[in-house]
């Protein structure tokens, strides 16, 4: 295990530089969730740390030393992949092991290694089938196991859980989260899922257009989210944010809608008088009725177990809402919203920034 130092790395493919200066430190043993949409450099950072991609500029270390130049296999990462890259022709003992022969590791550590991954990974029974008589979610296990036994300071992850269905991908991400507590093996898991990030990491970094918009804990992204951006990414369903100006007093400061609608904000904020900002509200911030009431028109309710989710229009603004299934709702009523003012957030509309 080792702490991951990532100064002000860059990346070109040609004259296009898609990673434009990451800095990321991570903490040994820490499990690091990079995530973003697609497209935005996650498995391309990912691939420098591995070594399949080259630094354009900056630094990559693992522990004291600078890796850039390693091969990858100097490195002491194990990769797993989202194609999980099994060799079909090997069983899954032969698949767990070829890392291991490879590095010309001994014998009987080679089969204490195996054992013990396939015991954690509930794979003792399928060691000599093929990767073709698996299932999804045991092909995803061998390509786990495969990382394991191979012990190496640092785990590094591309999407590992997208090829299984919606209930697998649950269960997988509880079992990862288990085995990490127990291995504590310094990870960097990328996803474009901001659930798996908000559920499985220690700290998220969110990134887009190949920077990083913020690194913090899941707690901090969901309630300091530095900008719109990272507001609108992480939650779901996703905060509310509605266009208007921002309007102070000597007394009281709110946000004009236009059309005389007018949203409370927070008491000793920021911002000037007039400026345009972004008022943001996540869904379960917002109560029907209650104080500093919006008129809205419900145009659909949604049973969703434990609440329903409301969806309401008011003007120009559609909004989402979550609530208790004590309130009677139903999709045509007129209701008045109130919300949350401790929860509610403003961006300055120009920068995107949280003021
Ligand atoms: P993500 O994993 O976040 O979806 P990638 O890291 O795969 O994104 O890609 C980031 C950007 O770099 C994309 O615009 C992609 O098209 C580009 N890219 C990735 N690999 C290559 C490559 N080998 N050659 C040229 N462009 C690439
Ligand atoms: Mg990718």
């Amino acid at each position: 295990m080792a702490p991951v130092g990532i100064s002000s790395v860059r990346k070109s493919f040609g004259a296009l530089e898609v990673v434009h200066g990451v800095s990321i430190d991570i903490k040994d043993g820490e499990f690091v969730v990079l995530v973003g949409p697609s497209g935005c450099g996650k498995s391309t950072l990912l691939r420098m740390v591995a070594g399949l991609e080259d630094v354009t500029s900056g630094e990559i270390k693992i522990g004291e030393k600078v890796i850039n130049n390693l091969l990858p296999r100097d490195r002491d990462v194990a990769m797993v992949f989202q194609s999980y890259a099994l060799y079909p022709l090997k069983n899954v003992r032969e698949n767990m092991a070829f890392g291991l022969r490879m590095r010309r590791t001994a014998k009987e550590v080679v089969e204490e290694r195996v054992a013990s991954a396939s015991k954690t990974l509930g794979l003792k029974e399928y060691l000599e089938r093929f990767p073709k008589e698996l299932s999804g979610g045991q092909r995803q296990r061998v390509a786990m196991g495969r990382a394991i036994v191979r012990a190496p300071q640092v785990f590094l992850f591309d999407e590992p859980l997208s090829n299984l269905d919606a209930r697998l991908r649950a269960q997988m991400r509880v079992e990862i989260s288990l085995r990490h507590e127990r291995l504590r093996t310094t990870s960097i898991y990328v996803t474009h899922d901001q659930v798996e990030a908000m559920t499985m990491a220690d700290r998220i970094a969110v990134m887009r257009d190949g920077i990083v918009e913020q690194f913090g804990t899941p707690t901090e992204l969901y309630d300091q989210p530095a900008n719109a951006f990272v507001a609108s990414f992480i939650g779901s369903p996703p905060i509310n944010m509605m266009k208007g100006s921002l309007q102070r007093t000597a007394e009281e400061a709110w946000v004009d809608l236009g059309a005389g609608v007018r949203l409370p904000v927070p008491q000793g904020g920021n911002g000037e008088t007039g400026m345009p900002v972004t008022y943001g509200v996540r869904p379960e911030n917002i109560v029907i009725g209650g104080p500093h009431a919006l008129e809205a028109r419900v145009t659909l309710v949604e049973m969703m177990g434990p609440n329903y989710q409301v969806l309401a229009t008011s003007g120009e603004h559609q909004l989402c809402l979550t609530v208790d299934r004590s309130n009677r709702v139903a999709a045509g009523d007129l209701i008045s919203l109130g919300f949350d003012l401790k929860s509610v957030h403003l961006f300055d509309q120009k920068t995107g920034v949280r003021i």
